[in-house]
Formats: C-alpha cells, sequence, structure tokens
C-alpha cells in the first residue's frame, strides 16, 4: 500500500497541503518516506514533488555543510555549489527541447534536437558549473558538485527503498 501513495505522490505536480484532503494524504506518504530516511530527503522530495521552494535554503545549508572542509572552498561558494548541483537535480532538462528529445518542424515532423543530441538533459560542462559558482578553481569545484548530486540521489534512494 505504501509503496503506491509514494508512486501516486510522486506523480502529482501540484500538491499541496491545504487545498484538499485528497492531496493533503499525497503529502504524508512524501513526508512519511522522507522521515523514514533523513531530513535531506524529505526536503528534497518537498521541492521537487510538490513545488515547496521554501525548502530550499535548508536544504542547501545541509548539502553545502561537508563541502567546506571536504573541498577546501569557501563556505559561500560551498552553498553555491550546493544550490547549482539542486537547481540542476530540480530542472535537468535540456533548454532547446525541454527534454522531449526531439524538435517540431514547422513543415511537421520533429527532428532529434541537436542541442542535447536526443539525451533530452541539459549538459553542463565542468567550467560551466565552475563559473555558476563564481570560482575558477574548476576541479574542486566538479568534485564538489558531483559529492552534492550523488548525496542527493543516494538520499532519495535510500528514502524510496523500502
Ligand atoms: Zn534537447
Amino acid at each position: 500500500m505504501q509503496q503506491i501513495n509514494i508512486a501516486r505522490a510522486q506523480n502529482s505536480h501540484n500538491l499541496d497541503s491545504s487545498t484538499d484532503d485528497f492531496r493533503h494524504h499525497d503529502i504524508d506518504a512524501l513526508i512519511h518516506v522522507g522521515a523514514k530516511a533523513s531530513r535531506l530527503a524529505s526536503l528534497l522530495l518537498r521541492i521537487k514533488n510538490a513545488d515547496q521552494s521554501r525548502w530550499t535554503k535548508e536544504a542547501v545549508i545541509i548539502l553545502a555543510q561537508p563541502l567546506a572542509g571536504r573541498y577546501k572552498i569557501s563556505r559561500s561558494i560551498a552553498m553555491r555549489v550546493a544550490y547549482a548541483a539542486l537547481t540542476e537535480w530540480i530542472n535537468p532538462h535540456c533548454r532547446a527541447c525541454s527534454g522531449a528529445r526531439e524538435i517540431l518542424r514547422e513543415a511537421g515532423g520533429s527532428i532529434l534536437c541537436e542541442s542535447c543530441a536526443g539525451a533530452g538533459v541539459h549538459r553542463y560542462s565542468d567550467s560551466d558549473r565552475a563559473s555558476l559558482c563564481g570560482a575558477a578553481f574548476v576541479g574542486r569545484i566538479a568534485d564538489a558538485h558531483a559529492y552534492v548530486m550523488s548525496e542527493i540521489t543516494n538520499n532519495i534512494a535510500a528514502a524510496l527503498r523500502d
């Protein structure tokens, strides 16, 4: 039963715990799973699946916390790296095709999206990520970014595991 509730909650795009009982039930399912694994997973699920961006700051603080010591970067750069990774995780789609992998042609039909080569995801280079974070040390930013991404996916995987 719990699995079904979770799947349904993940597919609800406009969850709002205050509007009706049906949606309230979905939010409860998400919060229940999140609480079982970690505070971070609960925040991430709310931000991504329920458009509850008010939790972004807390999630960024948690994600940034280990970065400064681990990658020898300042706290403010660590916050930017965490925010950039979180933003990328929330909206991974290609800007040209919005994740559709193909572009509709005026003449009819569609062609493979050239921007993402049909992958549907936006491609960031390590130097894109470093400049997004206002940092010149590309290698450490790339490592820190990869660490944040793995923290996000590991926390979500743990939360959704029975
Ligand atoms: Zn594309």
